[in-house]
């Protein structure tokens, strides 16, 4: 049988991008079909605006240290509207390029929505019909928003990048990466923020030790965090809602019932501590789900699971042979470079004949909270859970907020295997913790043991020389 292509991709993201590309590298006949804008979640309304954003909301401390340090300057206002143009202009940069790798690499570019009609055809938009020897599924995930009264009222992280206007105030409900990160990044832009989460503690999964100095150094910074709390019922404010926005709705010196939408800015909302507070922003960060609806996937024979993810094997291949699926729509670790690293497995596999299982141990990864959050391996809750370890743990005020006047503490923990004296998890909260776990997880994803951090010859004066000079454990566990 004969067919179109060798490869038809689904879905412009970063992971999709990359497998296409290197297939063709291959002499693969490729083609590869987007509906939106190319770039993905990564590039147009994920890690590359939000980081440039953390980037912006950082100036407001910068100023004040400046000032520590013997610089005569005086801060004016966060001009949104400029930084949003210049931010659209560089993702729009960064969108060209993506398609001019894929023209360079040979790969047809369909800007259309694709669905499966079989094992080996795709249906476009535009009404055209291919077919391929491989079908790849790429097609990433959306946030998701609860199922409760009002809330089409907020807005989720795709929306967040193209504000017409800074929000005066803005409430964020999840603990999670993404309403952690929005939570310091709009603080620092000077937006007054409240995060709602329904837990006893943000960045469930991280380390216990980790996520409390992160929101520590959170609500140091000005985030109003409720822990266990969620809302109850929201609405658009009222008239009455907003004379008194910080409380119950009142009326002649009276509480009222809330009133319908009387047209008035703003978001009224309940909360299950009891307050009612008025907000000009809710976000929703409560979570991804995969794109896999309307595909045609499961009338195919393509397994797709509870949480809406496809259902693959350690190759990426589905339950239908020719169909693999790679990144947020198999909702396996939902970052970036594993979509990437998940596509070059795909294409090392099927386009090279050498069967590459995806390795998904030991990926380390940073929250852009502010304090940072870099982290590899296992947590100390989850280590001693498995085996007896030792911790090495410090936290300081690095020298240069020392200096600066301001309270920030970092801190470095190693947990490290009594049996095997291996570094099993490496946990970072200080300014650029996502730079330094990079390198750190190279030893640990190595094996290295606790002797062979000692080894290392600190550098000096920096904060992640602590990593190499813990010399007695903290405690055992
Ligand atoms: P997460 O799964 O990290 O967090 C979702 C949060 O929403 C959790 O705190 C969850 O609470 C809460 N939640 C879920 N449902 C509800 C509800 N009905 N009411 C109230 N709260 C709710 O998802 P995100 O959206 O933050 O991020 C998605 C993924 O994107 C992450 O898993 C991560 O892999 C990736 N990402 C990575 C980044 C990075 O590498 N720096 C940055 C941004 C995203 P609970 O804990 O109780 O379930």
């Amino acid at each position: 049988m004969t067919f179109d292509y060798d490869l038809f991709v689904i879905g412009g993201g970063s992971g999709g991008v990359r497998a296409a590309r290197v297939a063709a590298a291959t002499g693969a006949k490729v083609a590869l079909a987007e509906e939106y804008r190319m770039g993905g979640t990564c590039v147009i309304r994920g890690c590359v605006p939000k980081k440039l954003m953390v980037f912006a909301s950082g100036f407001s401390e910068m100023f004040d240290d400046a000032r520590a340090y013997g610089w005569d300057v005086t801060d004016g206002p966060f001009n949104w509207p400029k930084f949003r143009t210049h931010l659209h202009t560089e993702l729009d940069r960064l969108e060209g390029i993506y398609r001019k790798l894929l023209g360079g690499s040979n790969v047809e570019i369909f800007d259309a929505r694709a669905t499966l009609k079989d094992a080996h055809t795709v249906s476009l938009a535009t009404g055209q019909e291919v077919t391929a020897k491989h079908i790849l599924v790429a097609t990433g995930g959306r946030p998701v928003v609860p199922d409760m009264p009002g809330s089409e009222l907020g807005i989720t992280s795709n929306e967040v990048f193209l504000l017409d206007e800074m929000p005066k105030s803005i409430l964020i409900v999840g603990g999670g990466y993404i309403a952690s990160e929005f939570a310091g990044i709009l603080n620092g832009l000077g937006v007054n923020v409240t995060q709602f989460y329904r837990g006893a503690q943000i960045l469930r999964g991280f380390d216990d030790e980790a996520r409390g100095l992160v929101a520590e150094g959170m609500r140091e910074k000005g985030v109003n965090l409720h822990l266990g709390t969620n809302i109850v019922e929201m609405r658009a404010a009222s008239e009455a809602d907003l004379a008194n926005p910080q409380g119950v709705p009142m009326e002649d010196g009276r509480p009222v019932a809330p009133k319908a939408h009387s047209g008035a800015k703003g978001i009224w909302v309940k909360a299950t501590n009891g307050t009612e507070q008025v907000f000009d922003q809710v976000m929703f960060a409560t979570g991804r789900s995969p794109n896999t609806e309307g595909m045609g996937l499961e009338d195919i024979g393509v397994e797709v699971g509870r949480r809406g993810e496809i259902v693959v094997d350690e190759y990426s291949q589905t339950k239908v042979p020719s169909i693999y699926a790679i990144g947020d729509v198999t909702n396996r670790v939902q970052l970036t470079p594993v979509a990437i690293r998940e596509g070059m497995a795909f294409v090392e596999t099927v386009f090279k004949g050498n069967p590459t299982p995806v390795d998904h141990d030991l990926i380390p990864s940073a929250v852009f909270t502010q304090p940072e959050l870099g982290t590899v391996g296992m947590t100390e809750e989850e280590a001693r859970d498995i085996e007896p370890v030792e911790i090495y743990c410090t936290s300081f005020k690095p020298m240069n907020h020392a200096f600066a006047g301001r309270s920030d503490r970092v801190l470095m923990k190693l947990v490290v295997s009594v049996a095997t004296r291996k570094v099993l998890g490496c946990h970072i909260v200080a300014d650029h913790a996502g730079e330094m776990i990079q390198l750190a997880g190279i030893a640990v994803k190595m094996g290295a043991t606790k002797e062979d951090f000692d080894r290392t010859v600190a550098v000096h004066p920096t904060m992640a020389e602590e990593l190499v000079t813990m010399k007695e454990p903290m405690r055992t566990a």
